[in-house]
């Protein structure tokens, strides 16, 4: 065989084994049988001491409220219960995933993005051992009143997930309602809100064999990410308790 053709062969072996990987990664987290293992990495968005000194304090404590929203939504869908997902708190990372292209993106600019996201993450976590966990970058923001932040990004392939969440303790809550949401997307849910971000009925409301018109909704479906007050107004959930997994998006994330 020529030198290229070695070559041509080794990088096929290569993609063809990351292919295997991913498609073994989403098939292993769709079983449910073992605890999925979700991984948090915080980033500091800002560079700066105050938001440091946020991600210094923070605990597995303040992100254990995701993995019991998983396993009690859980139960209102599966006859066998499923492994309790566990929360780790990983090391902090220095540099920030690339941002994704602003639209209008080509199919080529997505690609590349995406190539360079999975060289990121495989820069900054141990792989063999990160195979098969749902690893969210959390990158940590002070955030100015009315300035957005960054939007946040769940991936099914290489199940990865990219928050952008508040540096402020009294934010823990809401910033958990957003690597919920994220985290689902690895597993395979789709979005349920329309172009003027309100919740699409039904599959975006919570309750959904209320009283029509179904208004105002008290809870958010997760996917839906708002909770519904009327056909044009609907406002973000305050924390997980105000939020359940509908039917569409259990089923899925193979709750069935
Ligand atoms: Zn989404």
């Amino acid at each position: 065989m020529t030198f290229r053709g070695v070559r041509i062969t080794i990088l096929l072996g290569v993609l063809i084994t990351l292919a295997a990987l991913t498609s073994w990664e989403r098939w292993f987290v769709a079983q449910w049988m073992r605890p999925l293992h979700i991984v948090i990495y915080p980033i500091n968005g800002d560079h700066n001491e105050q938001v440091q000194a946020y991600i210094d304090a923070l605990t597995v404590d303040d992100f254990t409220e995701i993995s019991q929203f998983i396993n009690q939504q859980s139960a209102r869908y599966r006859l066998t219960p499923i492994a309790v997902p566990q929360v780790k708190l990983a090391h902090t990372i220095a540099t920030e995933p690339p941002l994704p292209p602003k639209p209008p993106a080509s199919a080529v600019d997505i690609a590349l993005w995406s190539l360079k996201l999975r060289q990121y993450v495989w820069q900054n976590t141990a792989f063999w051992q990160s195979l098969g966990q749902v690893k969210l970058f959390v990158v940590y923001h002070q955030g100015e009143d009315g300035v957005a932040l960054e939007h946040s990004l769940g991936l099914q392939k290489g199940l990865i997930g990219v928050v952008h969440a508040f540096a402020q303790p009294q934010q823990n809550a809401q910033n958990n309602v957003v690597i919920t949401h994220e985290l689902l997307h690895t597993l395979g849910a789709t979005d349920k809100y329309d172009a003027n971000l309100q919740p699409i009925y039904p599959e975006g409301f919570a309750d959904v064999d209320g009283n029509v018109p179904h208004y105002p909704q008290s809870e958010a479906e997760i996917m839906a990410g708002r909770i519904a007050l009327s056909p044009t107004h609907a406002v973000m959930p305050k924390r997980l308790q105000d939020c359940v997994i509908g039917a569409k998006t259990a089923f899925e994330i193979q709750w069935h």
